[in-house]
């Protein structure tokens, strides 16, 4: 297995470079050389396998000898070990929850993997050194990662690399444009992690990366690395989920009704990893992109015209892209076909009227709390139900994110305060340590010039 660019320039690389590196010289993303193909075989097997043995099966062909077996089993543990429960919301449409992990989203299942990785790789790195006894300074850099956020994605990074030996991590994060919890889950982590409070917008921040890993000063001074959903190592194992839903759903319907799947989506890393599961063998039904107002991909499905867009901000704030980077991976999968993908995938887009009205409605009528991502999903679910009627159609929606961590939209949609859950309410007790820094580049760049050697 070896990995090419979606660039097509750049030369393949192996997982451990493809990790370490993010995205290829030219841009481009990287793309698997071959989908594993499960057999019918295996397939029947993975019905009853726990899950740490299931998601070690499932990422082996892709890390193939770049980490050891031993090593890929503690990895994959460790990535899932918490609940990925299928909960019934109506009797056709039950939620995958993705937020029992330590960060509430399920960007901790990505996070932690990557994390894992890249500290495997560092640890490897030393090792040789030590063992070549060519101790050159330039070569014994730890690997810094530096990743702007816009709520989720910082929180799950930080959880994810808190104590990785050889990686530092620099979070970016939009002053006053986070929740409570999501800045607590940034702010709180010390030892290897520190959380910037820019003074500007998520667009900001994210300039400020971006220009960042193009700086030559900075990368002589540092080992830079991205942790965005770009990088293999966060984007194959989301596939994870999808087979631990596909074991639920044949346990309770069995092999004969098929699970449409239903997917919140900004960047299109979560339902493209999805898409790959099922490339690979894994029988899932349909596929539905739920999307906000930033409806790229709803649009070209409908019209064939791939039309980027501005972002513009929503209450479903982690699906707000302009130009979804992953989409690109979904259009290999379908080797580049526009009438295989419409086969495979629909898509769906709504306004925050809608969104919030969903939250109230749900909350309501059938006593779940969904939060705005999710409320997304269902709608979209409901609509695709609708469209497939007389198939007797049901569907799973990802419930991406705890609701606890959009508290201003779903507090007032319900009209209820909602509980901390346990697993986070120690976070409460502690106290935000945050640099603040103004939202130019060049303020950031001193700023990380001046940190070399302290
Ligand atoms: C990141 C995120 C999404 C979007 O996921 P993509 O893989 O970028 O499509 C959806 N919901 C929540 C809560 C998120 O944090």
């Amino acid at each position: 297995m070896h990995y090419y660019s979606l660039g097509k320039i750049s030369p393949n690389v192996d997982f451990k470079t493809a990790a370490i590196t993010g995205q290829a010289p030219d841009k481009g993303l990287y793309f698997p050389s071959e989908i594993p193909k499960f057999s019918k075989e295996q397939i029947e097997r993975f019905k009853t396998l726990d899950k740490a043995t299931l998601a070690y099966e499932v990422m082996k062909p892709y890390v193939a000898a770049t980490i050891d077996d031993a090593s890929l089993k503690t990895i994959c543990g460790e990535t899932i070990n918490f609940d990925f429960p299928l909960v019934a919301i109506t009797e056709d449409i039950a939620a995958l929850e993705l937020f029992h992990g330590p960060t509430l989203a399920f960007k901790d299942v990505g996070a932690r993997f990557l994390s894992r990785c890249l500290g495997y790789f560092a640890k490897q790195s030393a090792n040789n050194k030590q063992d070549s006894a060519e101790k050159n300074n330039s070569t014994k850099k730890d690997t810094t990662v530096l990743v702007a956020t816009s709520g989720d994605t910082g929180g799950a990074v930080a959880n994810g690399f808190l104590g990785v030996e050889g990686v530092n991590v620099i979070i970016l994060y939009p002053k006053g444009k986070v929740s409570p919890i999501q800045e607590l889950q940034l702010t709180t982590c010390g030892q290897n992690i520190t959380a910037l409070e820019v003074e500007g917008s998520f667009d900001d921040c994210q300039a400020i990366v971006k220009d960042a890993f193009m700086d030559a000063d900075l990368n002589a001074a540092y080992n830079l690395t991205s942790a965005n959903s770009i990088n293999v190592a966060r984007w194959l194992p989301q596939q994870l989920y999808y087979f631990f839903a596909w074991q639920q759903w044949v346990e309770h319907y069995g092999d004969n009704i098929p699970m449409h799947i239903v997917v919140p989506s900004g960047n299109f890393g979560n339902i493209c990893a999805g898409m790959m599961a099922k490339a690979s063998g894994l029988p899932l039904g349909h596929f539905v992109a739920a999307c906000n107002a930033n409806n790229v991909v709803t649009r070209y499905l409908a019209t064939e015209k791939y039309e980027v867009k501005k972002a513009v901000s929503t209450i479903s704030n982690a699906m707000d892209m302009g130009n979804p980077g992953n989409f690109v991976r979904i259009m290999e999968i379908m080797h580049q076909d526009f009438p295989t993908l419409v086969k495979l995938l629909s898509s769906y887009s709504y306004d925050d009227i809608n969104t919030q009205a969903t939250i109230t409605r749900v909350y309501n009528d059938y006593g779940y709390t969904l939060d705005p991502h999710g409320a997304v999903a269902f709608l979209a679910a409901e609509e695709f139900i609708k469209d497939h009627e007389y198939e007797n159609t049901r569907a799973i929606i990802l419930e991406t994110a705890h609701p606890v961590k959009f508290p201003e939209v779903v507090e007032e949609a319900i009209g209820q305060t909602i509980e901390v859950p346990a697993s986070v309410q120690f976070l409460l007790n502690k106290e935000k340590v945050a640099i603040p820094m103004g939202a130019s580049f060049g303020v950031f760049k001193s700023w990380m010039l001046n940190k070399v050697g302290t």
